[in-house]
């Protein structure tokens, strides 16, 4: 049978304990990745006790607490706190998600975050995410035409061609998708991923878009398109709840119903 190591500077050891104080009652301790790669050393997993009856109900407010009181060091992307921005997605509890959402008493036992999977890391939990949003730009999401607008009014859309949007225009580009995706795991260079691709169909599908061909020709590649393989793991983990594997095969019938 195979047997597959980590090279030895990628092992993840076990780093600092920082112990709540004394009169702490309800104590959960956060497991935290670090990584900095100004140092040379390996990524450690430290662990930081937190008293919940001072803390937020999120993960997200545990973070903060812990930066904000523990270790100013403790390196994330967050904004909003409500959803919206997409800048706090890591891995919590072996899944994909905005710390923002989760709710820390939906995980049992030690709260472990990790950066989102198979991204350099360019500090704790800050993934590098360049290449996906150059992958997003590639696909121009925003409104192209060819006629010129009406000249008194704003480019209208029916109540119904406006509704086959819902469903993806809630998308907040968390890259959760694609990073739990095992084809953008492998083919991430040239695989666009799900993120992307649900922002391709969500203007292909717009009724206002003159440039569906030319969409739907950019996308009909064996690796922007076809390396998934409906793997689902998209779909089951976005923060959203929408569906990037239905906009994937949504493109995918297109590409068939035009031949
Ligand atoms: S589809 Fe969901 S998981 Fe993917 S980027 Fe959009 S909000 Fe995040």
């Amino acid at each position: 049978m195979a047997e597959f190591t980590l090279p030895a500077n990628s092992k993840v050891k076990i780093g600092d304990t920082h112990k709540a104080s004394g009169d702490a009652k309800r104590v959960r301790a956060f497991k935290i990745y670090r990584y900095d790669p100004d140092k040379g050393e390996n990524p450690r997993l430290d662990t930081f006790e937190v008293d919940l009856d001072a803390c937020g109900p999120m993960v997200l407010d545990a973070l903060i607490k812990i930066k904000n009181e523990i270790d100013p060091s403790v390196t994330f992307r967050r904004s909003c706190r409500e959803g919206i921005c997409g800048s706090c997605s890591m891995n919590i509890d072996g899944t994909n998600t905005l710390a923002c959402l989760k709710p820390i008493d939906e995980v049992r036992g030690d709260v472990k975050i990790y950066p989102l999977p198979h991204m350099e890391v360019i500090k704790d939990l800050v993934p590098d995410l360049s290449t996906a949003y150059a992958q997003l730009a590639s696909v121009e999401p925003w409104l192209k035409t060819k006629t010129p607008p009406p000249p008194t009014t704003e480019r209208l859309q029916s109540i119904e061609d406006r509704e086959k949007l819902d469903g993806m225009w809630e998308c907040v580009l968390c890259f959760s998708c694609s990073t739990s995706c095992p084809s953008y795991w492998w083919n991430g260079e040239r695989y666009l991923g799900p993120a992307v691709l649900l922002q391709a169909y969500r203007w292909i599908a717009d009724s206002r878009d003159e440039y569906t061909g030319e969409r739907l020709d950019d996308l009909e590649d064996p690796f922007r398109l076809y390396r998934c393989h409906t793997i689902m793991n998209c779909t089951k983990t976005c923060p959203k709840g929408l569906n990037p594997a239905k906009a994937i095969a949504e493109i995918k019938k297109m590409l068939v119903m035009r031949r």
